[in-house]
């Protein structure tokens, strides 16, 4: 009997022994083609050549050198790339293993900034309901996913909740576009003014909702919005880019969109694209000048802070994403994905949206098209469209309703931005079965 823990203690997933492409095949011989990247991750496909040899050379000269004592050549020029790709002066580059940790440093920072300038009675951060910003402590407190935080609470932070932007379906029926989004910044508002502005660190949301409401756009000036009031209140403006940023959505920073320049971004997933665990915060000039002006030292680390490895990795996908011109594919395949998926599901009694910006594309399933009324969460289907899927050979992303009964049931595509349109097809005909 195995001794590895597995999420679900009950049942031990399919053994992968390959993967190319677009493609994992099992030990049973099963193919499952990756219509979701995995969790939005491998936005290069599996197997990409290149990226193997750029790990491969530089394993080869430095497999590890600890962040304490040295730097890298390709850890500074990650940076360096990842820097001048950033919208406005987000200059300034923290290199971590992963999504979770990307948060939780960008919130120390964020945190730090203030204290170095005496101001230790601010504490708390405003975050979305059904949000999720990772699973370590604090990011899970940061976090409005009721169903992940419930059993862990109660939580490391004290966190002010707000709503989130939903372009489509919560809107009041009649009610206007900008209407909607000036309601929901005079929300945010409204619990800046209660909680305090003097006792904010920040506000932090995903500016392209990615798990937990299913690839969900932001209204247009929504972020403009939220940028304004952040200067205005002198809070720190965090963007969570973990899942939707590295491309996903057809431009690298996903908030680029949305023309407005956060404070600090998180990275995590397509940053490597799978082929290494890595994770980036990206701050702006002002935020690390306070820091460097201050006591000079970022109050935080981990072992596997900018490993050379990694870095090559990421910096390795960086430049195949430029050189393939893939950020215009993930675009043009993301529009291409939505007309097909509506070709075939448009008139599906339990499809009642299909929504997403470039290749973060999410379907959400509902019992009534008319009326939107989700499946009872107790149901859990979106698990069980995740099984049969993986019957059909077909990788998607699931995500469950609330008990709120405010979101329904929904699956995530994120396939890698190789994807053709005969894969596309693809996975539309497996999803057809699979539903
Ligand atoms: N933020 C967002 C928006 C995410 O989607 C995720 C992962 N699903 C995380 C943070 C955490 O990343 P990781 O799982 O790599 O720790």
């Amino acid at each position: 009997m195995s001794k590895m823990i597995h999420r679900n203690l009950r049942h031990t997933p399919p053994t992968a022994v390959c993967a190319f492409g677009m493609y994992l095949r099992d030990s049973k011989g099963n193919t499952y083609l990756d219509a979701s990247g995995g969790a939005a991750v491998s936005s290069l496909g599996h197997g990409h050549p290149d990226v193997l040899a750029a790990m491969g050379a530089q394993m080869k000269t430095t497999a590890y050198a600890h962040s304490g004592f040295f730097t890298t050549d390709v850890a500074e020029e990650l940076a360096q790339r990842l820097a001048t790709d950033a919208p406005g002066d987000l200059n300034n580059v923290y290199l971590v293993s992963g999504g979770s940790e990307a948060v939780e440093s960008a919130l120390k920072m964020a945190r730090q900034y203030f204290v170095e300038n005496g101001e230790h009675e601010r504490r708390i951060f405003i975050a979305r309901q059904q949000s999720y910003h990772g699973n370590t402590l604090g990011a899970l407190a940061l976090g409005g996913n009721e169903a992940r935080r419930r059993q862990f609470e109660p939580l490391l932070m004290d966190v002010a909740r707000v709503s989130p932007c939903h372009e489509y379906r919560y809107r009041p029926a009649g009610q206007e576009v900008a209407e909607y989004t000036a309601g929901l910044l005079a929300e945010l508002e409204q619990a800046i003014l209660e909680v305090g502005p003097h006792s904010i660190i920040g506000f932090c949301a995903e500016p392209v909702v990615g798990a937990t409401l299913g690839a969900v756009p932001p209204t247009p000036g929504y972020f403009k919005g939220v940028r304004a009031l952040c200067d205005k209140y002198g809070i720190l403006f965090i963007a969570d880019e973990v899942m939707c940023g590295m491309g996903r959505t057809g431009t690298l920073y996903a908030i680029e969109q949305d023309g407005v320049v956060p404070d600090l971004v998180a990275l995590g997933k397509g940053l490597a694209a799978g082929y290494q665990p890595i994770g980036a915060v990206l701050a702006r000039d002002h935020v690390v000048e306070r820091l460097r002006g201050g006591s000079g030292v970022f109050q935080h680390g981990h072992t596997y802070n900018a490993h050379p490895v990694a870095a090559a990795a990421a910096l390795a996908v960086q430049k195949i994403i430029k050189r393939d011109c893939l950020l215009g594919a993930a675009t043009v395949r993301g529009t291409t994905l939505r007309r097909m998926l509506r070709d075939a599901f448009g008139t599906h009694p339990h499809v009642g949206d299909i929504r997403g910006r470039g290749l973060l594309v999410g379907l959400e399933l509902v019992q009534d098209r008319e009326t939107k009324r989700p499946f009872d969460p107790d149901l859990k289907l979106f698990a069980a469209v995740k099984e049969q899927a993986m019957d059909c050979g077909l990788m998607v992303y699931p995500m469950g309703g609330t008990a709120d009964g405010r979101r329904g049931d929904h699956i995530l595509l994120a396939p890698p931005f190789i994807a053709t349109e005969a894969d596309l097809a693809q996975i539309v005909n497996r999803l057809s079965d699979a539903l």
